[in-house]
């Protein structure tokens, strides 16, 4: 899950996100009518320096200059009132970076009552809420059901008669921008509600404790940066937005192609092989390792093939780069060169209606004044230690400064960012905090789900060996719960590994119906230290889906006995 791949510079359009050409054209009508896009591209020049620009970029730049003047003052006042600063600082805390990581860090600072600041380039919510999480699975919510609908089996075993099942692309891709617009005005509210100071500008930092937002320079007791990530494009692939495009554009569903090549299986290019396919698209992976998923347990993995992959309109090509990809052109279609992944010798030239580029994501920490205060980032991330403290150019923690979320890399995930965030709160506030990653729960939503947290079963053998111990495996079955055959959902397996000796979970693997909302009871336990031994006495509600993972802690041979005291009872 985890992406690592460094942020071509190369290339100005893997740069914006939003369609600048459409913006410099027009550059004061869209001033007025869509300063979220000018921002955004201000955002992204700003950050990489761009100075000498030709006349008709020129006017673009001034324009974005003038909006980024006008709104780098406080946007929203501290409406809630939300402490005062420490003695000598405009905030005790500013975060940089309002995606879902800083906006957790920033409820969470003023719940402890730090003065806190918000700064944001672009728009509230980042990623996760505009061009990531929240869209897709809009979209997935959409293929979920027109999958269900289009199943004529599936339906005639409920008893059910359905006409052919349609859609309207359109009405699709506005389900998903509403949902986008709806969560990112959540965000904003319940920040300004609890009086967040959210201050619009490409923050910069200019020394210890002081940060630059527009013109306005702010000082902060502690500052975090969560500037988060974009979506990361190898050499040789020329992104035009239309025919060859990443998740951004892919969101706005501007047209279902007949036939999609994906460039990369992981949990992204397998969520959009879902939707594509149940919109009627044909798809063709791309994948550089041998096998299919390769951030999945592998027995998860197969079976995921065995039931997302091989009986849809999906083919593969595993093993193979895809070294150059070109735009559809004057009625002709994309290209796309496969080489061998070894050999680097060609393998084949697919000519296929798009491609989208899903081959992890970049960290976003251009420009943000690592240099003032001796940071060096690791291929674009920042390095930090287990409590998020940024690490300088000689190994030295650098004091009051932290990153959360994808621009640190540990764990590129909306919740992990979030949870980051909170952990870093917590320190400054004078609690000492150290978040368990491996407690961590990840999912892909495609139908069926796929959930996981801890190891999988090839890293906990190597870890077993390492350290010496054994370790067993517990695996249920769907077929055998209630609940998921009454919905006609009986695919699918979980998966636990674990230590026989001490009962301790080490990993839990789901992949089934609603996996995603049944790993949290694994994680759970996993974060707070529960053993198997105990946790196998809870009860679970009949029939659930939960029993699923009931099932799993009982099937496990563990040789400790029961640990827990016995609670206190609760009253009748
Ligand atoms: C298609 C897709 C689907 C995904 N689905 C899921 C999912 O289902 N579940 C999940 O957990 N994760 C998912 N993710 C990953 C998730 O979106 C990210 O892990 C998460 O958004 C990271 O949060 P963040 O706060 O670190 O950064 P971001 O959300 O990227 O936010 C960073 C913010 O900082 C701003 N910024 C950057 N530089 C500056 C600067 N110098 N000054 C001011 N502002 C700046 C940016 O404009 C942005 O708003 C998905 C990602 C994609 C692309």
């Amino acid at each position: 899950m985890q992406s690592s791949i460094s942020l071509s510079l190369s290339s100005p359009s893997t740069v914006c996100r939003s369609d600048c050409s459409a913006v410099a054209s027009n550059a004061n009508v869209t001033l007025l009518t869509s300063p979220r896009s000018l921002r955004f591209c201000g955002l992204r020049r700003e950050a990489f320096g761009f100075k000498s620009l030709n006349s008709s970029v020129h006017t673009r730049f001034q324009s974005s200059k003038t909006t980024r003047l006008s709104c780098s003052n406080r946007i929203a006042a501290s409406l809630g009132g939300n402490g005062a600063p420490s003695k000598g600082f405009d905030y005790d805390l500013v975060i940089i970076g309002a995606g879902v990581g800083g906006h957790g860090a920033a409820l969470h600072a003023v719940e402890k009552g730090l003065k806190t600041a918000i700064i944001e380039g672009d728009v509230v919510g980042g990623t996760c809420v505009n061009r990531g999480c929240v869209p897709s699975k809009a979209l997935l919510a959409v293929s979920g059901r027109m999958r269900e609908l289009q199943n004529e089996h599936h339906m005639k075993s409920f008893g059910l008669q359905v006409a052919a099942a349609g859609y309207d692309r359109q009405g699709v891709a506005d389900h998903a921008n509403n949902l986008a617009s709806k969560i990112r005005s959540n965000l904003t509210n319940s920040m300004k509600a609890l009086g967040v100071d959210i201050l619009t500008g490409f923050g910069t930092i200019l020394g210890p404790q002081k940060v630059k937002y527009g013109d306005t320079v702010i000082t902060a007791k502690d500052i975090i940066i969560a500037t988060g990530s974009v979506p990361s494009v190898p050499k040789g692939i020329e992104v035009d937005g239309k025919t060859v495009i990443t998740s951004d554009h892919a969101l706005k569903l501007e047209f279902v192609p007949q036939w999609i090549a994906i460039v990369g299986s992981g949990y992204i290019g397998l969520e959009f092989s879902d939707v594509y396919t149940a919109l009627g698209s044909e798809v063709t992976f791309v994948e550089a390792l041998d096998q299919l998923m390769p951030g999945f347990d592998p027995e998860i993995g197969k079976l995921a093939q065995r039931v997302l992959i091989n009986p849809r309109k999906i083919d593969y090509h595993t093993g193979v780069f895809a070294s150059k990809i070109t735009p559809a052109k004057d009625g002709k279609p994309v290209t796309i060169e496969l080489i061998d992944a070894k050999t680097k010798e060609l393998k084949d030239t697919l000519e296929v209606d798009a491609a989208l580029i899903a081959t992890g994501r970049a960290p976003f920490t251009q420009g943000l004044g690592l240099e003032n205060i001796n940071v060096q980032t690791q291929r674009g991330f920042i390095p930090v230690d287990e409590r998020m403290c940024v690490i300088d150019a000689n190994g030295e923690l650098v004091p009051h400064l932290y990153c959360i979320g994808d621009a640190n890399g540990k764990m590129m995930l909306a919740h992990a960012a979030s949870a980051q965030g909170i952990s870093v709160v917590e320190q400054v506030t004078g609690k000492d905090h150290i978040l368990n990653h491996l407690s961590i729960p990840a999912a892909c939503f495609t139908h069926p789900e796929i959930s996981m947290v801890g190891l999988t079963e090839p890293q906990a053998r190597e870890k077993a060996e390492k350290e010496g111990f054994e370790i067993g495996i517990a695996k249920t079955s769907f077929k055998a719960n209630t609940k998921a055959l009454a919905e006609n959902e009986g695919e699918g397996i979980a998966k636990m590994i674990y230590r026989p000796d001490n009962g301790e979970i080490l990993g839990v693997h789901i992949f089934g119906m609603h996996a995603a909302d049944l790993i949290h009871e694994a994680s759970n336990a996993i974060a707070m230290g529960t053993r198997i031994q105990d946790i196998k006495f809870a009860v679970h509600a009949h029939p659930t889906l939960s029993e699923v993972i009931d099932e799993l802690f009982k099937a496990a041979k563990v040789k400790a006995y029961t640990s827990s005291p016995v609670a206190e009872p609760v009253a009748a």
